[in-house]
């Protein structure tokens, strides 16, 4: 998998209320005084103010589990058994109740699961995250909340607390709560299953690491911080392990076809054989709870709910940017194979594992670029203050250091945002490898607000180096990369409600959840904004011609690289769009890389068992393309405008990013564009970097 991110937490983000989970015992039994309500949900409020992500001790935070689903229980059945008029005060009570589950359950959990240092507070995030999960699904099948919910006359709400009404309600059928009895049991059983494939499916990602150990020699021609960094062993070997900052720059500059061709197989088989029968268990059981729910195949129930709304939509829509990248991949293609035969004439194809390396070459030779040269300028403590200040000058808030952060790990640092002295989020930066932590790049929300109760706090975990120049130089992709992660956590304090966790951030379509975080993209390729923070080791900033140059290259493998994208995107579609009976794991991948990939593929190779969306995003990785050309349509105000206007920056955070999820995401983007988005802006791009023009 490429260095892109992953979006929000890995297990939830879909919506607060209603994420399909698993069922334990249902406890509405316990018949509680209706007046008790307020003390619930006090109690519930007063467990979300208080943050805590670093527990003393497994132990501890299992209690601050166990205590919060049981209150979420309690709530439930007081919910589940009320009688008289139902009013507004329901629904607030059933946003209260949902937050608390969410906050502890997924929130907290989510982040000490996936990085706290000590396995045994991992092992206790992941069970709590199970944990939950069985209580989201008692929520989500309680027909007694959900008929109490219905019997609110929307007449009598604010539009704000109709529109989540009539959404709530919505999920709550799509969730199955108007099925019989009998059914439900089935699906609360199946929420159960898919929870604990889920877990083991993460869980391998995140601990199995693949290595290759290789002579010195083997690392002829790489950076020298790169070599420094890895120095020998006791019996004279160097180990590559497959984490990101070890692997991604053996594919850029290493010479060695043999080194890069053998990491690469490590790489593509990494989780393999451990993934395939939870992944396969994924795409049964899910069959299974689609076509229960009504539902032809998984692909077609979770893309219901969605901006596009359906797989024919998302076939159509792959297959328009297909046509739209065919031609400039041709030509990036025969310059890369052209490339190659300078050295080895009688080459015939690339490998894959040769391609992000003749790119770097093709940089060089014809635009006189050099990644290396580039990376001096982007050591991790400056971009990080770098990015701070630019969300700063764009949108006029304020980053301060958070002293009495709970941080799980000394190496977290953590952070306050005000905006006009005013605090409105808070954040932590987990941003180094280490045993045991997630591989990949995502931001976690750990509160979404209502502002009333407390404001938002997020993690961004990273696998970036660390430090001045010496240890920390990034390459420009990840300081992409850190931008976008970033853009995920600003979308999160800029859409906290007054009212309801559940018109926050959490519970935007999905589709359209990538499309902030990659326009935000388009600032590090700005000078501007690059030589307020990239200085080199001598504190020289970064020259303007160098950035000219990196402009001129950045079209250079739009093709391929989208081809790519959308190789991933008909086989997270192609595992779910059918019967399980009638997907091959190995041979689905291998026929859409034969189809779109126009490099050669390394045969054995199995790199679905570590594809991490087919667990997180299940058929909907197709998400970064559409939200690529949401974002495109979208940056062409900021093209037009300036990237530095701070009045267009305020008019996108004011109708795109802080409603939330209080309306639809096509009548945000519409707001601010003046009209319906479309893919044509992200359509023309692809296919003027064919002749090499830069579109407008
Ligand atoms: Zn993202």
């Amino acid at each position: 998998m490429k260095l892109k991110p992953l979006l929000l937490a890995a297990a939830s983000a879909s919506a607060i209320a209603l994420i399909g989970g698993c069922a334990s015992s249902v406890d509405t039994g316990t018949k509680l005084l209706p007046d008790q309500a307020p003390l619930l949900a006090a109690d519930a409020k007063a467990m979300i103010a208080r943050l805590e992500l670093a527990p003393d001790s497994a132990g501890s935070f299992e209690a601050r589990c166990t205590g919060a689903l049981g209150l979420t229980e309690s709530m439930l059945a007081d919910l589940a058994g009320r009688t008289g008029p139902a009013s507004v005060a329901d629904l607030q009570f059933f946003d209260t109740m949902s937050n608390l589950a969410y906050a502890i359950g997924y929130g907290e959990a989510g982040v000490l699961a996936e990085a706290h240092p000590d396995a045994d507070v991992r092992k206790a995030g992941e069970d709590c995250q199970q944990k939950t999960s069985d209580v989201f699904s008692q929520i989500s099948l309680s027909r007694p909340a959900y008929d109490r919910l219905a019997s609110i006359d929307p007449a009598t709400l604010d539009a704000r607390s109709a529109y989540l009404l009539n959404r709530t309600l919505r999920d709550y059928r799509r969730a199955g709560v108007d099925k019989d009895e009998a059914t439900r049991d089935k699906i609360r059983a199946l929420n159960n299953e898919l929870s604990a494939l889920s877990t083991e499916f993460n869980r391998n990602l995140r601990e199995i690491q693949g290595s290759i150990r290789v002579a010195p020699e083997a690392l002829t021609g790489m950076p020298q911080d790169y070599i420094n960094a890895h120095p020998p062993g006791e019996d004279g070997l160097v180990t590559i392990t497959t984490d990101y900052p070890d692997l991604q720059p053996v594919f850029t500059y290493s010479p060695n076809d043999d080194l890069k061709r053998e990491l690469m197989r490590v790489n593509q088989n990494r989780a393999y054989p451990e993934n395939v029968a939870p992944l396969r268990g994924l795409l049964e059981k899910r069959y299974e709870l689609a076509t229960t729910l009504g539902f032809p195949n998984f692909a077609a129930y979770v893309t219901a709910d969605k901006m596009s709304g359906s797989p024919e939509t998302v076939r159509a829509f792959l297959s328009d940017i297909e046509a739209a990248a065919r031609q400039a991949a041709g030509i990036e293609y025969a310059r890369l194979l052209s490339k190659k035969q300078q050295t080895d004439p009688a080459a015939t194809s690339v490998g894959d594992w040769s391609r992000a390396y003749l790119a770097e070459q093709i940089r060089q030779s014809d635009y006189t670029l050099n990644s290396q040269e580039v990376r001096k300028y982007f050591a991790y403590n400056d971009v990080r203050s770098g990015i701070f200040q630019l969300v700063e000058d764009l949108f006029g808030v304020e980053i301060r250091a958070w002293d009495s952060a709970p941080v799980w790990q000394e190496d977290v640092t953590a952070h306050e945002m005000y905006q006009d002295g005013v605090l409105i989020g808070r954040f932590f930066l987990d941003m180094h490898p280490r045993d045991g932590k997630y591989k990949h790049a995502a931001a976690f929300p750990i509160r979404f607000g209502p502002t009333t109760d407390g404001v938002p706090v997020a993690a961004l975990m990273c696998n970036f180096p660390a430090g001045d120049h010496s240890t920390g130089l990034m390459e420009h992709g990840q300081v992409e990369t850190f931008l976008h992660e970033f853009g995920h956590l600003i979308h999160m304090m800029f859409a906290a409600q007054p009212d309801y966790a559940n018109l926050t951030m959490g519970a935007v379509e999905w589709d359209f959840v990538e499309a902030p975080s990659q326009m935000l993209e388009n600032w590090v390729w700005d000078y501007d904004t690059l030589a307020k923070f990239a200085v080199d080791a001598d504190g020289n900033t970064i020259p303007p011609e160098l950035v000219a140059k990196m402009n001129a290259a950045r079209d250079f493998g739009s093709g391929v690289n989208t081809l790519r994208q959308l190789i991933l995107a008909n086989t997270s579609l192609a595992y779910y769009d059918r019967p399980p009976a009638e997907v091959n794991l190995a041979e689905d991948i291998r026929a859409w890389g034969a189809k779109l990939s126009l490099f050669e593929q390394l045969p054995e190779t199995h790199s679905y068992a570590s594809f991490g969306h087919l667990d997180g995003y299940s058929a909907i990785y197709y998400t970064y393309q559409w939200s690529k050309a949401i974002s495109t349509d979208l940056f062409a105000v900021f093209e037009k405008n300036g990237l530095r206007d701070t009045a267009t920056a305020a008019s996108y955070r004011d109708l795109v990013l802080a409603p939330g999820s209080s309306k639809p995401a096509g009548e945000m983007i519409r707001d601010f564009l003046g009209r319906d988005w479309s893919p044509e802006a992200y359509e023309q791009q692809l296919i003027a970097a064919a002749s090499g023009e830069k579109a407008e």
